[in-house]
């Protein structure tokens, strides 16, 4: 945890905050913060800056906030995934969150298996602790948003055309023919399959929607290693 994420119910004033359960013991085991300590903090989807350490017991911690800085940039991409395990899912979805994914779009394929979709990881509590997790990990407050679409042909048809406008698209399936392009110039919106792959008829569907298919060479990756190496060569993360 490189910020402490704070949410409406931990401020008891404007400028004032609570901190108790996960984050306080990090306070305390990890960082072995005391009384007058400054730690970085930020409020959801609002500014970062320091939460002084005015008291520090058992149970909570009571921080003096200067919020005085805004959130990094968001990556100008749109994430469609085919579902993945539940085992990876959690992982991934830090992942996303940790490298300024803020648009998720979770979508089914022949591969995705029908089990995959009871996973408790989807439940509302669930996924925002993981992206409160990837944010607090790489000091960001921008909670991203994720969807659900159990039909992948309604997906492609109805929703995928609208999401595309204005965006370079691309679906990541290795053996096409064109290397996935590095340092794109504006928005993307970019497709990594399921464990399994996408089948044909999912690659030419998204192809006729207006994504092309980009390769990563000829190893095939995890997806959870897939999604950051793809990020990392469409945007310059450094800046
Ligand atoms: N046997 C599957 C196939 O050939 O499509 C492997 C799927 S891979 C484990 C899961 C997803 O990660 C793929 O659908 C693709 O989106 C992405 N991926 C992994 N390695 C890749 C590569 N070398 N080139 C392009 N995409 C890749």
């Amino acid at each position: 945890m490189n910020l402490a994420l704070l949410h409406d119910e931990d401020l008891v004033a404007a400028d004032r905050a609570l901190i108790r359960g996960r984050r306080l013991q990090h306070l305390q085991s990890v960082l072995k913060s005391a009384i007058g300590d400054r730690v970085p903090v930020g409020r959801i989807n609002g500014p970062m800056g320091t939460g002084e350490i005015v008291r520090l017991d058992d149970d909570e911690a009571e921080l003096q906030l200067t919020l005085d800085q805004p959130a990094p940039p968001p990556l100008p991409l749109t994430l469609v995934l085919a579902m993945p395990r539940p085992k990876m899912f959690r992982r991934i979805i830090q992942t996303c969150a940790a490298l300024g994914v803020k648009d998720i779009w979770l979508i089914n394929s022949y591969k995705v298996e029908k089990s995959f979709w009871q996973t408790p990881w989807l439940s509302e509590p669930h996924l925002r602790e993981n992206l409160t997790l990837g944010l607090e990990q790489a000091r960001d407050t921008a909670m991203p948003q994720v969807h659900v679409r159990k039909l992948f042909k309604p997906f492609v048809e109805d929703e995928l055309p609208g999401l595309l406008e204005g965006k370079q698209g691309l679906v990541a399936h290795p053996g096409t023919a064109t290397p996935c392009p590095t340092h794109l110039p504006g928005p993307a919106l970019l497709c990594v399959g399921p464990e399994g792959g996408f089948t044909p008829y999912e690659v030419g569907k998204l192809e006729e929607a207006g994504c092309q298919g980009v390769h990563l060479g000829p190893r095939i990756l995890r997806v959870e290693t897939a999604v950051p190496v793809l990020i990392s060569r469409l945007f310059d993360l450094c800046t």
